[in-house]
């Protein structure tokens, strides 16, 4: 009765439903991007979560961090984002990682799982992450979203495509804005982080089509929606083994 809604869908049924009971995702930043797409995957039946992120909730960070209340300021946010999801749904298996991952953990979890999702507004970390997926062969749902503007991508360049690497010549950090420094109008976040999910959902059940090869750009400013296709990077330092 709790996935009817999604299980009246033909190419979804009972057999999607299934494939998402049997997963595990590792969800990495329970930010503005983090708090929808861990509850959506908890509230649509994806088995076991793992979510990752090693700071507290802050004031500030009520305006668009929609798991988080006011009586979670200064809780772990993996943490406060594990209590709402076991409010949700009994069913989702948690595990919480209280602490920011550093390259040299992120092997040992993104090999547990079947998928990840990028939340985090960390360049070191997405590029690490993009590593570890690489490696692991897991797919990769990236999302990040500023001001008013966003962007959503699937990378899985073991399967076809880009990866993340592939659209960022250099790792220079400096060039990324942040949310806390340049602003967000809050839904922005949601409307990203939920199509993070239903990403991470197509994946998993096999669905519908992935943005695989694809790149989403939003700006709700003026709501032009474009896709771009993404070839992979000749030269790729991360993934030019896999497409000789
Ligand atoms: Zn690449």
């Amino acid at each position: 009765m709790r996935y009817n809604r999604q299980i009246l869908l033909h190419d979804f049924d009972v057999a999607g439903q299934e494939r998402l009971q049997r997963s595990r995702v590792l969800v990495v930043g329970l930010g503005g991007l983090g708090c929808p797409a861990a509850l959506y995957l908890a509230a649509a039946g994806v088995g076991e979560l793992l979510l990752a992120d090693g700071d507290d909730v802050e004031l500030s960070n009520l305006q668009r961090q929609i798991a988080h209340g006011d009586d979670d300021i200064g809780t772990n946010k993996a943490q406060s984002v594990a209590a709402a999801i076991g409010a949700l749904n009994h069913e989702v298996k948690l595990e919480v990682i209280p602490r920011a991952l550093v390259e040299d953990s992120m092997p040992e979890l993104v090999e547990k799982v079947d998928l990840v999702v990028d939340t985090t507004d960390n360049y070191p970390v997405r590029f690490a992450l993009n590593r570890a997926c690489i490696a692991a062969r897991v797919p990769l749902v990236s999302g990040a979203a500023v001001r008013t503007e966003g962007q959503v991508a699937v990378f899985d360049p073991v399967r076809g495509g880009p990866c993340y690497r592939c659209l960022y010549a250099s790792d220079d950090a400096a060039t990324a804005l942040s949310c806390s420094e340049s602003g967000v109008l809050a839904p922005l976040v949601g409307v990203i982080g939920s199509l993070q999910a239903m990403e991470a959902l197509k994946l998993l059940s096999g669905f519908g089509e992935t943005l695989r090869g694809k790149l989403l750009l939003l700006d709700l400013r003026t709501m032009d929606i474009r896709q771009l296709t993404l070839p992979p990077r000749a030269g790729c330092p991360d993934c030019a083994h896999l497409h000789p």
